[in-house]
């Protein structure tokens, strides 16, 4: 019988936009109609099961799912016996403590003794309990943000992006405690034909990764200052030269990740270099 995965990922919320396009930027192809639950690939041996996040960790270790895609945030908070595949850049947030605007803050003592309300009890736990402070925990499944001011709670637990959620609410961040963004997880006992297909997966994800953090440079530098610039972007194996069409000049092909473009960007112009194009990869593969 020819072997299928099947990976479960977020059905609609902020994981959702993000991993769909990474899938179809690996090439694989599918239909996902609103309010289907299931849907199978037409030219990768994968299935999809689209779920609530909070469900994802838990299908991945009971072998529901093969794989899944879910914030780590929400991954250390089920604790879950799952594999960390490779973490995807996308989705991220970081968990915080935050009290009401007014309140004198000094440090994480300011906890001891009060009450926080949180959607993350797990993580706010451990953490409390690795700052040695004793606080009630209230447990609350959503709008943790308004739980100080209807008197549910002291100070709060969250995820927080921009701040801007916990300034509307008239609170302040004081303590980032967990830093997350989304992860490819696994099941941890995947049969061999079912691993093979996930490794196909992992290396094509990992092409369009490399793509996404690399650009292909073209440039025109006189013959004379060449050397200069190889040495300032090598490229992969080596650049590309090609002769223009005037005499004494060549165009310049090389691959750099865009932090290695902007750090020799003033060394390529002093070493002659004009005319230069910066342009993104789709896929690369080493
Ligand atoms: P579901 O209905 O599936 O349970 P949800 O409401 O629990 O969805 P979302 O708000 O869609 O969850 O967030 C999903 C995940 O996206 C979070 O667990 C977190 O990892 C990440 N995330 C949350 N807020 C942000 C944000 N503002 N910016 C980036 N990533 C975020
Ligand atoms: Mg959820």
């Amino acid at each position: 019988m020819n072997s299928i995965i099947r990976i479960a990922v977020q059905k609609s919320g902020r994981l959702s936009e993000d991993s769909l396009s990474l899938i179809k930027e690996c090439g694989i192809k599918f239909y996902n109609g609103t309010g289907k639950l299931k849907s199978t690939s037409t030219n990768f041996p994968i299935e999809f099961l689209f779920l609530r996040d909070d469900d994802i960790p838990g299908y991945v270790s009971d072998g529901v799912a093969d794989l899944g895609i879910v914030g780590e945030n929400e991954l250390v908070e089920k604790d879950k016996d799952v594999t960390v595949l490779k973490k995807l850049g996308f989705s991220k947030c970081r968990l915080s403590l935050a009290i009401p605007k007014g309140e004198h803050y000094e440090s994480v003592r300011y906890f001891d003794g009060k009450s926080i309300a949180t959607s993350y009890p797990k993580i706010l736990a451990d953490y409390l309990k690795s700052q040695n402070i004793s606080a009630e925990i209230h447990e609350i499944s959503g709008s943790v943000e308004i739980a100080p001011s209807i008197g549910l709670a002291q100070g709060i637990c969250d995820i927080v992006s921009s701040g801007s959620t916990l300034m509307m609410n008239g609170l302040k961040e004081v303590e980032e405690i967990f830093k997350s963004e989304a992860v490819l997880i696994g099941n941890k006992s995947l049969a061999e034909e079912k691993l093979a297909i996930v490794d196909k997966l992992l290396f094509r994800m990992n092409a369009v990764q490399k793509g996404k953090s690399n650009k292909y440079v073209l440039l025109n530098a006189p013959n004379a200052s060449l050397d200069k610039i190889i040495a300032l972007i090598p490229g992969m194996r080596s650049p590309t030269i090609l002769p223009l069409a005037e005499e004494g000049w060549s165009s310049v092909h090389s691959v750099l990740s865009e932090d290695q473009f902007w750090e020799n960007i003033e060394g390529l112009r002093a070493a002659g270099a004009e005319g230069i194009l910066v342009v993104p990869i789709e896929k690369m593969v080493i």
